[in-house]
């Protein structure tokens, strides 16, 4: 993969890459969920487990890393100056600010192109706005909402036990506000039971790979 940087180490890890739009078929997967949704371990096995080769986009965000994320790997920390110039030379597929949290998350192009190039098809785990963004360039894009019954949502949020009382009731807000649009996306998975979401992803993903 190609380096660069905007001239700080929070970017260092970034491919550099002009702006081009990736191939319009490029195979674009896009999953959204509430916190607590399940969606980062329903991500991680699927990386291992579907029928089609799937590598996830790595995001960019203003966010400060977490204790264990690594540059590059979970996301690419960038300054809130470096997104904007990124965003200004038009690298983005698309980006929000998410959460009202004041910090912006983006899709790079670099990506879809990387998934490209290893013969994958990229997988995104981004916000509502962001997948609609999505949808709206790549039609023919398989979105899926993943939920998980009401009840789950807080407890899974709070068993993390890495975030404030605010934090949790900011996102417990948006997770209401994001359930309204599950009927936007082609697919809507309830994650009660992990394996039997993941399976049912896998399904959906053979299914577009082989159609009968
Ligand atoms: P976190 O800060 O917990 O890692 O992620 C917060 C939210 O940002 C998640 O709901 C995730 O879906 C969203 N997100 C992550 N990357 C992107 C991105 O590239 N674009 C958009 N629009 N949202 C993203």
């Amino acid at each position: 993969m190609e380096h660069g940087a905007l001239g700080s180490n929070t970017g260092l890890l970034m491919p550099d890459l002009p702006p081009l739009l990736p191939s319009p078929d490029v195979h674009v997967v896009v999953l959204s969920g509430p916190s607590g949704s399940g969606k980062t371990t329903v991500v991680s096995r699927l990386l291992a487990e579907s029928p089609v080769k799937l590598i996830k986009s790595i995001s960019a965000t203003t966010r400060p890393p977490r204790p264990n994320e690594i540059d590059g790997e979970d996301y690419y920390f960038l300054s809130p100056q470096e997104f904007e110039e990124r965003r200004q030379a038009g690298a983005f597929l698309e980006c929000a600010e998410v959460h009202k949290s004041g910090y912006w998350y983006g899709t790079l192009l670099s990506e879809l192109r990387r998934a490209a190039a290893a013969d994958g098809w990229v997988l995104l785990e981004i916000d509502v706005e962001g997948a609609l963004a999505v949808m709206q360039r790549y039609p023919d894009a398989v979105s899926i909402f993943l939920s998980t019954p009401p009840e789950e949502y807080e407890r899974r949020l709070r068993a993390r036990g890495t975030e404030g009382e605010a934090f949790i009731n900011r996102r417990l807000q948006t997770a209401e506000r994001e359930l309204t649009f599950a009927g936007r996306y082609r697919y809507q998975v309830v994650n009660g039971r992990l394996e039997d979401a993941v399976q049912e992803i896998c399904r959906i993903l053979e299914k577009i790979a082989q159609p009968s």
